[in-house]
């Protein structure tokens, strides 16, 4: 079970319970630091290539109580994350903004629940998105919905698992970096082995 405490303590701001989001939902601007996003999309096994937050990120949230079983979150939020140049080794820096509407769904209601899920303590995210990258659905246990895990996937979506520089003096990959082993795998978008570990459906 994933939980965004397990990566740093400011993202108990971004955990909902249900029994909170009333009537007409909640709104609010939260800025996260960047030593919490660091910490968020930190990748162990990958850590010369890792993603690294200088600024704090502005997020921007709505959730909105459809009924008791199903809510609509509205996320965006403004980032600056830092990487190596993997053929180079010079700073690359990356700048975007994230927007999207994801529905959230409790398992149980559904009928997906399983006992193990229904037993972890704050419940669990899990989240498809159809093939046209266009509908976002996840799904939660317990009464806990984590918009930490989903701003994590959400991250590692939008981010080149190599980045690049764009500098005309960029040259070829040096060999025998430490790391580069670790990026020999598929390169294609959302193949991102901790994307995968969200989407265990
Ligand atoms: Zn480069």
């Amino acid at each position: 079970m994933l939980s965004s405490l397990s990566f740093h303590k400011d993202f108990s701001a971004l955990r909902f319970s249900t029994h909170d989001i009333g009537v007409v939902g909640v709104s609010l601007k939260q800025s996260i630091s960047a030593e919490a996003i660091s910490a968020l999309i930190f990748e162990p096994h990958n850590q010369d290539f890792t993603w690294v937050a200088q600024k704090p990120a502005e997020l921007h949230l709505e959730i909105e109580r459809e009924n008791d079983h199903c809510f609509k979150v509205h996320v965006q939020a403004t980032l600056v994350l830092n990487n190596t140049c993997v053929r180079c080794l010079k700073p690359v820096s990356k700048p975007f903004c994230l927007d999207f509407l994801i529905r959230m769904m409790e398992k149980k209601h559904l009928g997906l629940d399983d006992n193990y899920d229904s037993l972890a303590e704050g419940g669990s995210i899990e989240i498809d998105i159809s093939k046209d990258d266009e509908d976002l659905v996840g799904y939660f246990s317990g009464t806990c919905i984590d918009l930490g895990i989903i701003l994590r996937d959400q991250i590692f979506l939008e981010v080149p698992d190599y980045p690049q520089c764009d500098g005309a003096e960029c040259s070829l990959p040096l060999s025998g970096i430490k790391g580069l082993n670790a990026l020999d795998r598929d390169d294609e978008r959302g193949n991102n082995p901790f994307v995968k570990l969200l989407k265990k459906t």
